[in-house]
Formats: structure tokens, C-alpha cells, sequence
């Protein structure tokens, strides 16, 4: 690959300037430092896996949702950078916004550019009132990294589809409304040796009969995911989004919504917060210096994460920018907890009546997932490397 292809390939454009985010900024804030002032740091460290159906409805109605969206859809047709801000401010000052972030990253633009008129009218108001929650139905008990395998089937019939398979890890299953199921759709036109030919994507709602969704619980306890099983599931013919077969090119540009928001780098922010708080006001000069390189990583983060938002909006599929956004962002989300055990010395105690204590346990308990969750690191650097012309 020639030295301009690959700076090409790997361009970071920064947004332009934008006042009316910077106006938003201070309007959220004002916002989250009342709705949010009882949340425990414990709580806040759940970061965008904290779930509260009153909390989204109440951004719902400050247009806080979908908000790129067109408004005959229920949308509010801001900038992708004003949806930027409230995000990072949502997730920095640990808000529980698990309910409608799927719907609001990744379905409903999904919908809104591959789904019926009839999915769109019905489902994206919904999601944009913080009424309506989404799950991503893509990995299989033997199908994650390698997603061009999965097995589930839908076979299309004269009204709609039959399904049967199983998805795992699926996250929030038993607390949302409908799935977007990635799976095969035979027909003879999809020879069965090109694997990224004859998958769909399906608009699953989740009362269907014929579908079993079972918790998997993670290290900390918790029910966040789960196994859901299809069996003989009869699906609509109008559950198909976007093209029969299809589905390979629409999932993988799915993919950067998924993977280059900024709770792919804050997922520990609360226990940075709260290292800060516990070094006190005069930290020693090697505790200062780690800050500030973590602080510095942030920030470097955030622009290049910035920069995908701006992208999309502009209609591009930085899908190999997000891989780098992720990669990189898991790192330092990784580090956070590795630093702060370094930095202050304290028993990591779920239980423990101490702030720091505490959300160091549920962080270190969680980071483990922060390299797989949205894709592995081996597979982003998979990725990267084939962009950068050496695969
Ligand atoms: C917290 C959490 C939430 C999740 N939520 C969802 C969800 O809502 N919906 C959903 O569909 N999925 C979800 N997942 C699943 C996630 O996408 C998968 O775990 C991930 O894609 C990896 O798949 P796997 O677990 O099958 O591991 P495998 O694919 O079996 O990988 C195991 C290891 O092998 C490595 N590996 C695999 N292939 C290669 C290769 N070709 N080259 C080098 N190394 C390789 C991987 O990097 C990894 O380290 C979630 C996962 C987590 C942890």
C-alpha cells in the first residue's frame, strides 16, 4: 500500500468547531448534577450498563435521543456532535443509560437507513421517547469472532420466516423489545460456499413465541446478558430489514456505530474519578505523572473518537477508524484499574462501605470484558492490519 492510500485510510479529520454543542454542554450538566445527585459512585461505576427506564424516558423528552434523527421520525435533527456531547457527559458523570443506548447507537440508524417505511414510522419514535430498547443478536455459542459463521437459519416460507438457532451474550435480551438477529437466510441463489453471502438481518420482536431467553451470569453476579433460543420462531415476511442476503455488508457497516463512541474509552472513568478523589489535593509527583499521561490518552481518544462521529454524520463508513478508536480506547480502560492498584493502596471489596473500594472492585471485575465486548482486540487489530496493507 502506498504511503498516501495509507494515510488516506487511516485519516482522523477533526470535526469543525461547534457553539451550539459547546451551549448543550452546560444544559446537560446542569441536568445530570440533579437527576444524577443520590447515584452512588458504585452505581455510576455500572457506567453505560446502568439501567433506568425513567431515566431514559426523561431524556426522551428533552430530545436527548435519536437526536440526529429526522423529526417526522420522532428525531430532533441535531448534529452528530451535539449527540456527542451529551453522551460523553452522560457516561462521564456515570448516568444509567442502558435502556435506549443500543437503540440510539446502532438500531435505529440502522432502520432509518435500511428499514421499512412502515418498521421506521412505527419503532423510531418509540426508541427516540426512551420507550423502546434493542438487543444485538450476532454471537453464537460457536460463532463470535468469526460472525461469517453463525448457524441460526431463518428459512424463508410463503408467509415469513421459520427460525431456529441459539445466540449468546446477549446483552440486555431480557430486558428489551425487539432483537436485530444476524443470521442465515438460505436460498438458492447463496451458494453455500460464500460465507458472507445469504445472511439477513431480521427485526425480531421479542414476544414472539418460540423464542427462550435464559440469564448468563458475569463475574460480578450480575444478569446483563444472556442465551436466547429460537425454536420453530415464525417471523413476518416485513421483519427483514434491508435486503434478503444482504446482511454480511449490512452488519459490518453496523459495526462503526458500534465501535468508536466514547464508552469505548470511559467505561472506567468513575474509578479515575474517584483514584483522584482518594490521592487527595496533593498527590505524589509519580501519581501526577500517571494522571497525566492517562488524562492525556483520554483526550487523545476523545478527538480521534470525535472525529468518527463527524464521519458518519458526514455519510463515510470509518469502519477501520472505529477498530483503532476501540483498540486503542480498551487499553487505556483497561489500564485505569492496573494504575489506580499502583497509586493507592486499598482491598478491592464490592461490600466495602468506601467509594474507592468498591467501584475498584466492580471495575476490575469488568475490564476483563472491555477487550472482547464489540469485537476482540485480536480482531481489531485484524483489521487494522489489513488497512494498513499487511494482511
Ligand atoms: C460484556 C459483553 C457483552 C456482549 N454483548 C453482546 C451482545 O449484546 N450481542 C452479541 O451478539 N454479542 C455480545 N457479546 C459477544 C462478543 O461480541 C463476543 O464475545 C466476541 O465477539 C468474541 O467472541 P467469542 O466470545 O465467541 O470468542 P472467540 O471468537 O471464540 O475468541 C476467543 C479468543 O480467540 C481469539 N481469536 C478468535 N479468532 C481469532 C483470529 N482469527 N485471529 C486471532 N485471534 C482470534 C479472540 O480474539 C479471543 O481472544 C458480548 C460480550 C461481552 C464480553
Amino acid at each position: 500500500m502506498s504511503s498516501m492510500a495509507l494515510s488516506n485510510a487511516f485519516t482522523f479529520a477533526p470535526p469543525p468547531p461547534s457553539p451550539q454543542a459547546e451551549a448543550l454542554r452546560a444544559e446537560v450538566r446542569a441536568f445530570l448534577r440533579d437527576a444524577l445527585a443520590d447515584r452512588p459512585p458504585l452505581a455510576r461505576a455500572e457506567s453505560w450498563n446502568g439501567w433506568d427506564a425513567d431515566f431514559s424516558r426523561a431524556l426522551g423528552a428533552r430530545g436527548w435521543i435519536g437526536m440526529t434523527w429526522p423529526k417526522k421520525y420522532g428525531g430532533h435533527e441535531r448534529s452528530a456532535l451535539e449527540r456527542y456531547v451529551v453522551l460523553e457527559e452522560m457516561l462521564a458523570a456515570g448516568a444509567p443509560v442502558a435502556a435506549h443506548w443500543i437503540a440510539d447507537r446502532q438500531s435505529g440508524p440502522l432502520l432509518l437507513r435500511l428499514g421499512t417505511e412502515s418498521q421506521r414510522a412505527d419503532i423510531l419514535p418509540r426508541i427516540a421517547r426512551g420507550e423502546c430498547y434493542f438487543c444485538i443478536g450476532m454471537s453464537e455459542p460457536d460463532s463470535g469472532s468469526d460472525l461469517a459463521s453463525v448457524r441460526t437459519r431463518a428459512v424463508p416460507v410463503a408467509d415469513g420466516y421459520i427460525v431456529n438457532g441459539t445466540k449468546l451474550w446477549t446483552s440486555s435480551a431480557h430486558q428489551a423489545h425487539y432483537m436485530i438477529l444476524f443470521c442465515r437466510t438460505p436460498s438458492n441463489e447463496s451458494p453455500a460456499a460464500d460465507r458472507h453471502g445469504g445472511v439477513s438481518q431480521l427485526l425480531v420482536d421479542l414476544r414472539t413465541p418460540g423464542i427462550s431467553i435464559r440469564p448468563v451470569h458475569a463475574l460480578t453476579g450480575e444478569h446483563h446478558f444472556n442465551e436466547v433460543v429460537f425454536t420453530d420462531c415464525h417471523l413476518p415476511a416485513d421483519a427483514l430489514i434491508g435486503t434478503q442476503g444482504d446482511g454480511w455488508n449490512q452488519v459490518t457497516s453496523e459495526l462503526a456505530y458500534e465501535r468508536s463512541g466514547p464508552e469505548r474509552f470511559l467505561s472506567s472513568f468513575t474509578l479515575l474519578t474517584e483514584l483522584v478523589r482518594a490521592l487527595g489535593k496533593d498527590p505524589s509527583d509519580t501519581a501526577t505523572v500517571a494522571l497525566g499521561r492517562l488524562a492525556a490518552h483520554i483526550m487523545t481518544l476523545r478527538r480521534l473518537s470525535r472525529s468518527v462521529a463527524g464521519m458518519l454524520q458526514a455519510g463515510d463508513n470509518p469502519a477501520l477508524q472505529a477498530a483503532l478508536v476501540k483498540d486503542l480506547g480498551a487499553l487505556v480502560e483497561q489500564e485505569v484499574p492496573e494504575i489506580a492498584r499502583l497509586l493507592h493502596a486499598a482491598e478491592p471489596d464490592l461490600a466495602a462501605t468506601r467509594n474507592y473500594s468498591a467501584v475498584l472492585a466492580y471495575t476490575m471485575l469488568h475490564a476483563p470484558s472491555f477487550s472482547l465486548r464489540g469485537g476482540t482486540r485480536e480482531i481489531l487489530r485484524g483489521i487494522i492490519a489489513r488497512g494498513l496493507g499487511l494482511r
